[in-house]
């Protein structure tokens, strides 16, 4: 297992919901060596300990390590400060990794709250062959959701519909992200958007059987 310990760039820094950031280095070496489910210990500026962070996502082809953090205290607050421009120092990648014999034909990843991004990797990496299953303490903190249907089989896709309609059903407010036609029209107000601006915004009149 080989790994690397030095400073590297911060590319992109993203806000993605309450006390959680992504951040996403440029690290060639560390990338190539980079396997689903490692982590990282990462320098918090002015701390001499380490706080270990998993990788998210590492692309070898792009050179690039992603970090999903909460803060959690001060060591975390501190690289939460950190911008693009500035460099992570970073040890890694660390530990073994997910093991999944070639021989798995479906696998079903179940993760709660900030425990979800060391399974994006994985989720890639198994394709269709993934269901994944999300928990968070509440709304304000669901992150990595996107796309919900996206990697899925009609069956699995429709599954996880009628789990959101469920919820939507029970109070809550389902924001979804997608480029399903069919998905949108399970919505109430559809926004449209290309390049980041907003197209057309419609209510979406539905016939409800009496
Ligand atoms: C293998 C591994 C992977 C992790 N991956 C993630 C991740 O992807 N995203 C994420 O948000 N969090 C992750 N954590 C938890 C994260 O490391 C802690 O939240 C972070 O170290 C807290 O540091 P702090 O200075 O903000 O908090 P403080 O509570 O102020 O930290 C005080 C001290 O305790 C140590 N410490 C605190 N929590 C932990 C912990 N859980 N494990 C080991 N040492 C700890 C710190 O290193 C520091 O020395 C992971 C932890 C481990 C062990």
């Amino acid at each position: 297992m080989s790994y690397y310990c030095d400073k590297y760039p911060i590319i992109e820094k993203k806000s993605i919901s309450r006390d959680t950031f992504s951040i996403t280095i440029y690290a060639p070496e560390a990338a190539k060596a980079a396997h689903a489910g490692q982590f990282a210990n990462i320098s918090a500026p002015g701390f001499t300990l380490r706080r270990p962070i998993s990788i998210c996502e590492f692309s070898r082809s792009r050179g690039t390590l992603r970090f999903v953090f909460e803060v959690r205290g001060k060591g975390t607050e501190a690289i939460s400060r950190l911008n693009v421009g500035d460099n992570l120092d970073v040890l890694g990648p660390l530990g073994n990794g997910f093991a999944i014999p070639d021989s798995a034909r479906r696998a079903v990843l179940v993760g709660g709250g900030i425990g979800v991004p060391p399974m994006l990797g994985l989720a890639k990496k198994l394709g269709d062959r993934a269901t994944a299953i999300l928990g968070f303490r509440d709304y304000s903190r669901i992150i990595l959701a996107d796309e919900p249907t996206g990697n899925l089989d009609s069956t699995n896709g429709n599954e996880v519909m009628s789990l959101l309609k469920e919820l939507n059903r029970d109070g809550a407010t389902v924001v979804m992200v997608t480029h399903s036609e069919e998905n949108a029209r399970e919505a109430e107000r559809i926004i449209r958007m290309m390049d980041g601006y907003i197209l057309t915004e419609s209510k979406n009149i539905r016939v409800v059987d009496a």
